[in-house]
């Protein structure tokens, strides 16, 4: 059995804390791996050894620092074949949407070859007689990063990439689900010319995340994951006195309106939906058709459409549409969920929970759900499903739909689909969601950009990537200097004023 250790100081190394965590193939739901579990001794020492290598890292002229991204860019795409196939065997993903979780990864890493740029400062020549005032964006020091299951190579991309060009050391806490990826990202960031000890995984669970809280040196931590604990550490580091941001999950409304294009509208719905198995946290997961007819011919077009998709191990080839979910857990909390909208009186359009593929028994399949007639006091509506489950929430009214997308707690992202730049535009500058689409369906923003969600879906001031990235891994220092010529003035009492 494939034992999965840590990376530290540059090396592959086994787990000392005795306590591992199984990793599977969701599409055989056979253990292909065990993952150390790492303690609070272990996650000591990875900090040591951040703390020590640091300072000449930061040291560093960021050009140096930027030709690593550069490097790391060439490397990731030499081997995107290899990372995809290690994705999808551990995550479930097809393997074309495992490339595209390394590429949008990928990019962030190409932004941060900006970061000369990007970490210029600001100088005010003569600010007063003789006085200069200037402005640098220092590193942190260590920094920690806490990643979810469901993009394994995208999320610790946009956490480490910036991280490490602003100058910190960076230490990395996977999801124990799928650890190989990250394992793998930090051995091509050495291999990119990162000096040992900047790039560390330590992989584990709850004890690693406490280990980070608890630790005095590590001074900002980055969490993406699940709502709950997403304010768990928030909570934790910001009462450490860390810098922290925390995303979490989501419940992404689409409104369609009645003059939307519907064959756009079925197709976008289908792939930002059961894409991932509907593991996606800007997955389209609650349709909101306004008015009777638009809804009845929505649910029309889409039951053919989702009775159709394609559900299959990615070693399928490119005729699987989708995956299997990542655990047994997961499998039945999906499936228990969807029973309970039967139970609590939505309309199952489609019902995906009798799926089975030959040959695969054993694994993590759900078959595509199509829910129709939900209201908001269902638990398919109020939880995140997290899973290839469409709900239907009819509206009668454009305002009756976005009073909806408002009032739901979360505030990822949500997308409308219509013919009327009016009312797009009216919803983009209304609602209080942080990603919005039109007649878009998964409205990511590019590297250049900054992602991030309101409400419960994020905690803290600044976005993902972009320039709030280099905001987040710096601090400003602002020094003030006077070369006084000719004669001295004396002591002054009074708080200094440039006048
Ligand atoms: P999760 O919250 O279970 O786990 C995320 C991380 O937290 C993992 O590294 C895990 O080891 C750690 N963790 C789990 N339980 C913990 C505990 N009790 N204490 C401390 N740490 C703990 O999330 P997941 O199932 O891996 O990922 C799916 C969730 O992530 C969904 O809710 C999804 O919406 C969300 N997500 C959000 C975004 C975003 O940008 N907002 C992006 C991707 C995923």
């Amino acid at each position: 059995m494939e034992q999965i250790g840590h990376f530290i100081n540059g090396e592959l190394v086994a787990g000392t804390s005795g306590r591992t965590a199984d990793v599977f193939n969701p599409a055989t739901g056979e253990v292909i791996a065990q993952v150390a579990l790492a303690d609070k001794s272990e996650m000591d020492a990875a900090v040591a050894v951040a703390a020590a290598a640091q300072p000449a890292w930061a040291a560093l002229n960021p050009q140096k620092r930027a030709r690593v991204m550069m490097k790391m860019v060439t490397l990731l795409h030499r081997d995107m074949d290899k990372l995809a196939e290690a994705l999808s065997r551990e995550h479930g993903k097809t393997l074309p949407d495992a490339a595209g979780d390394v590429i949008r990864g990928l990019e962030v890493v190409e932004y941060c070859i900006g970061a000369p740029e990007m970490l210029k400062g600001e100088y005010t020549d003569g600010a007063g007689p003789g006085i200069d005032m200037y402005s640098m964006k220092q590193a942190l020091g260590v920094c920690a990063g806490i990643t979810p299951f469901n993009f394994p190579a995208m999320i610790p991309m946009w956490m480490f990439a910036p991280a490490i060009v602003c100058g910190n050391a960076f230490i990395l806490k996977p999801s124990e689900r799928d650890p190989s990826v990250p394992m793998m990202l930090a051995a091509l960031m050495e291999e990119a010319g990162l000096p040992k000890g900047i790039m560390q995984v330590v992989n584990g669970d709850k004890e690693a995340v406490d280990a980070i809280i608890a630790d005095e040196t590590i001074q900002s931590i980055g969490f993406v994951g699940s709502t709950p604990i997403a304010q768990y550490i928030y909570a934790g580091g910001c009462a450490a006195g860390k810098r922290v941001q925390c995303f979490g999950g989501a419940k992404n409304h689409a409104i369609i309106m009645p003059d939307a294009d519907m064959d756009n509208v079925v197709d976008a719905l289908i792939g930002a939906s059961f894409g991932a198995a509907g593991e996606r946290c800007m997955a389209l997961s609650v349709a909101v058709p306004v008015g009777k007819d638009t809804a009845d011919r929505l649910i029309e077009a889409l039951i053919p459409r989702v009775e159709s998709l394609k559900i299959g191990p990615y070693t399928g080839g490119n005729d699987v549409d989708f995956g299997p979910v990542v655990t047994q857990m997961a499998k039945d909390k999906i499936n228990g969920l969807v029973q309970s909208g039967v139970d609590q009186g939505a309309e199952l359009a489609v019902d995906g929970r009798g799926f089975s593929l030959q040959g695969y028994e054993d694994g993590f399949f759900v078959g595509a759900s199509l829910f129709d007639n939900v209201t908001t006091d269902m638990d398919i509506y109020k939880q995140e499903i997290f899973g290839p489950v469409l709900c239907t929430v009819r509206a009668d009214t454009y305002a009756d739909a976005i009073k909806l997308t408002m009032d739901n707690e979360y505030g990822n992202g949500t997308a409308i689909f219509t013919r009327d730049g009016d009312t797009a535009r009216d919803f983009a500058n209304r609602i209080n969601v942080g990603m919005v689409g039109v007649n878009v369906p998964i409205p990511v923003p590019l590297a250049y950009h900054t992602f991030g969600g309101w409400k419960k879906s994020a905690f803290g001031d600044l976005n993902q990537h972009g320039p709030d990235a280099f905001k987040f891994y710096t601090r400003t220092k602002t020094v003030t200097s006077r070369w006084p010529s000719g004669a001295r003035e004396g002591a002054n009492f009074s708080i200094p004023t440039m006048d």
